[in-house]
């Protein structure tokens, strides 16, 4: 079937942010031919090209995007291949991630569990290496077939050819150069949940008393953790029109973090050097929170800017209240960014992709 290019097609309602302009050119494709004939289409009239999954992870500018959007959710297909104790599941760029982690969880697959409730398709997790609860998808992924538009080629990569580090990859550092298709990852048939993170180890302590969780209690404790912070998607929260969270968490070296740290104690925002969140980021480094330098700069959660506020549950999320534009959410997160830097002179990174825009 040909395909139906359209023109002027309004992409707020294609984001959880629900802003932004139009695109200039529209595309839905159902097929890994489809994509590479919309490339080709592109590529012909000299067209720019955004890849759009579900719209979770960007900030799409005023005037929208001048070149050609091709949205990726008809690529769909879910794979599941027993290896003997792993199953490689492999699943196609336009499926659900929550539903391919809800499918994992019931047939008593680990390695997904903690990711239950994020936003977005199974093709852009890759992109930032999506992570929460102490579980990333990298420690997963075995391989991601694509498209790679600088030799025209479907290429499959390995976890390694990704580069993934904290909420980055190579995808990210070079975006709209892969299309990715598919990805396979490999999960462990009846292995032990992931169960690291503090706030989730004494959620589930609370519930079970000291019984071993299953990968499905693992499930429903994340996503009520997650539905507490507004950070699954929910028609009925009025936090819900975001991105999740605004900016990544701050990774330093060991004597910025100290030097935070000692700073927070002399301005008397904690009595002790450990109530100030960090977290060990690799040899010399430290991660700190960006949520608690949001707060402890002064910038309350339910902070509101007309139309565009931060979320009343959770200081990372900057939200959109609805009858805003791109530009207020842009002139919010600056002030947050300013306000950080010049209490404790750390500068805060965007999460989402900006497209069309800037900070
Ligand atoms: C409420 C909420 C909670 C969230 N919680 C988390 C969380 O806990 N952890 C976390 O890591 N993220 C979180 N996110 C961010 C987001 O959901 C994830 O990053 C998600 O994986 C984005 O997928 P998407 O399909 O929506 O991507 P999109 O927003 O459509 O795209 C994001 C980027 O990926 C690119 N892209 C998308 N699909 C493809 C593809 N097939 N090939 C190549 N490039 C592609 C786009 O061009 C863009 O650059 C949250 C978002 C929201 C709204």
């Amino acid at each position: 079937m040909a395909l139906d290019f359209r023109e002027q097609v309004p992409l707020a309602p294609l984001t959880t942010f629900e802003l932004g302009g139009p695109a200039r050119f529209f595309v839905s494709v159902a097929s890994e031919d489809e994509a590479q004939e919309a490339l080709a289409w592109a590529a012909d009239g000299g067209h720019r090209v955004l890849l759009l999954g579900g719209g979770s992870n960007m900030v799409i500018g005023d005037e929208g995007f001048d070149g050609l959007v091709i949205h990726l959710e008809g690529l769909r297909g879910v794979r599941f291949e027993d290896d003997g104790d792993s199953v490689e599941v492999t699943a196609a760029a336009g499926e659900p991630w929550d539903d391919l982690v809800a499918r994992a969880v019931d047939r008593d697959l680990a390695g997904l569990e903690c990711l239950s409730g994020i936003p977005g398709f199974v093709g852009g997790a890759p992109i930032q290496n999506i992570g929460a609860y102490g579980q990333d998808v990298s420690e997963t992924i075995v391989r991601v077939r694509a498209f790679d538009r600088k030799i025209a080629s479907i290429v499959d990569l390995t976890s390694e050819d990704c580069e993934f580090s904290y909420r980055a990859s190579a995808f990210k550092r070079e975006p709209d150069r892969h299309v990715v298709l598919s990805v396979s990852f490999r999960l462990e048939a009846g292995g032990a949940p992931a169960l690291r993170y503090g706030e989730l180890q004494r959620a589930l302590a609370a519930e079970s008393g000291g019984a071993a969780p299953s990968l499905r209690q693992i499930r429903d404790q994340v996503i009520a953790l997650r539905r507490a912070k507004s950070m699954v998607l929910d028609p009925d929260d009025d936090n819900r029109r975001s991105a999740g969270s605004f900016f990544t968490n701050p990774i330093v070296p060991d004597a910025e973090a100290d030097r935070v740290v000692s700073l927070a104690v002399a301005e008397g925002l904690v009595q002790e050097p450990g109530e100030v969140p960090r977290y060990p980021a690799g040899p010399g480094l430290s991660k700190l929170a960006a949520g608690w330098l949001i707060e402890r700069a002064g910038i309350a959660k339910g902070t509101r800017r007309g139309n565009v506020g931060i979320s009343t549950r959770h200081a990372l999320g900057l939200v959109h209240h609805g009858g805003a534009r791109t530009t207020d959410l842009l002139a919010l997160a600056r002030e947050v960014r300013r306000t950080v830097k010049d209490r404790f002179g750390i500068t805060l990174v965007p999460e989402p992709r900006l497209v069309n825009c800037a900070l």
